[in-house]
């Protein structure tokens, strides 16, 4: 099998899709069912039917692409990632799994290869949270880590649900049927920017995961007692951003103090109410990220925080609520997924590292349901979710290299 990634045509569809964004290039702002994202999904859509790919969608709106095996029965072996994006993001994250998947695909096409199981390129949709505050919306469904009613009620800050919203995207039929029948993947493979610096630190352009982190997240709620700036005099506070303050700061020392490396937390928004300069803060309402290899590791640090957090509301007198959003447990990356990545790397003498996702994905969910692995390539300084974030385009190449070979051999020639 002669396999010849097009690295070219693969850099200019990144630039393309790149340009399909809500805000000025070189920053890319893709939220999940906007006007942007959906012209984004039809752009996809129809390179993955120039591929002669069979398309379907499911009610969330995660996109399959199937290249159909000679054995059309047998369970398919998925490859994607995402293409929705933060609020200020670049091209690369998720965009590389998904061009770069479907590049491996039409790879293996030119070669002549013909695949007994089927190869499936899945979009994953909103797998960023910015929308719905949770993040692999798609994959959770698809995997029965969210049942449907959970899924239905979720809103978005304009208080509209997920179901309104991707009604109105054209997404009709059942949240309930979005879950993937048992055994429909005979393995899974994700390849995705490393958004860490490990492989450029190391000059390696390609790293096989062996586990992807456990992420939890938590919104605060806490509830203090405005007022006039100049008016109310300090000891009869209770300026709920004060008491915010405490607790991000009681965040940081859990997660320093777990005694790991690979504890990490951050309270990434912070909503302030009213939000004048001379008011005293009423209510503020905190979003609190915490992962961790370690599971009960996790688990503990999140209890750390609890406790801080009643000690801080009983010293100042406020009310804070905590609201559990998710709690995952970390996932083993398969052997044999692990081992066909790792046998194409050495085929092609690629040095490659073993290494830890810090970061969550789509993997995470579908590795509950599938033999699940991912490929990372390096991305400059480890930045992402940035404008300036940037994969070299031989990294991207080489990666959707080994995936094919990969995805080629987990789903097996009939010649
Ligand atoms: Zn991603």
């Amino acid at each position: 099998m002669n396999l010849q990634i097009d690295q070219q045509r693969l850099s200019s569809e990144i630039e393309r899709l790149a340009a399909i964004s809500e805000a000025e290039p070189p920053v890319v702002t893709r939220i999940v069912f906007t006007l942007a994202d959906l012209k984004a999904r039809a752009w996809m859509i129809a390179r993955c039917e120039e591929a002669g790919l069979a398309v379907r969608q499911d009610a969330i709106g995660n996109i399959f692409a199937r290249w159909n095996g000679a054995d059309r029965a047998a369970p398919a072996v998925g490859t994607g990632s995402h293409i929705d994006a933060i609020p200020n993001a670049g091209k690369y994250d998720g965009v590389v799994g998904v061009l770069g998947g479907l590049e491996a695909i039409r790879a293996l096409q030119r070669s002549g290869f013909r695949p007994k199981n089927s190869i499936e390129l899945l979009i994953f949709a909103t797998e960023e949270p910015t929308r719905f505050g949770i993040g692999c919306l798609g994959s959770r469904l698809l995997s029965g880590t969210l049942s449907a009613e959970a899924a239905a009620k979720l809103k978005d800050r304009d208080g509209e649900s997920v179901d309104e919203v991707r009604l109105r995207a054209g997404l009709n039929g059942s949240l309930q049927d979005v879950k993937l029948p048992t055994g429909y993947y005979k393995a899974f493979a994700e390849l995705h920017i490393e958004q860490g610096p490990l492989l450029e630190r190391a000059q390696t352009s390609l790293g096989i995961v062996k586990s992807i982190a456990a992420p939890a997240s938590l919104r605060i709620s806490i509830e203090g007692a405005g007022g006039h700036a100049g008016g109310v005099l300090m000891p009869d506070r209770k300026d709920a951003l004060c008491v915010a303050a405490e607790l991000i700061l009681a965040v940081e020392n859990a997660a320093r103090s777990s005694g790991a490396v690979d504890t990490v937390a951050t309270v990434g928004v912070c909503d302030v109410f009213p939000g004048a300069v001379n008011s005293i803060p009423s209510r503020v309402r905190i979003t609190l990220d915490i992962r961790d290899t370690d599971h009960a590791r996790r688990d503990g640090v999140m209890q750390t925080i609890e406790r801080a957090s009643k000690d801080i509301s009983a010293k100042r007198q406020v009310s804070i609520q905590s609201e559990l959003l998710n709690a995952d447990a970390p996932a083993e990356c398969a052997p044999e997924v692990r081992g066909a990545l790792a046998d194409s790397c050495r085929k092609h003498g690629f040095p490659f590292l073993e290494m830890v996702s810090r970061a969550y994905h789509d993997s995470l969910f579908i590795s509950r349901v599938a033999p699940t692995g991912m490929l990372f390539i390096p991305c400059r300084n480890g930045y992402s979710h940035r404008p300036d974030e940037y994969a070299a385009p031989e990294h991207i190449a080489r990666g959707a290299l080994v995936l094919a070979e990969s995805l080629a051999k987990l789903a097996g020639s009939t010649q």
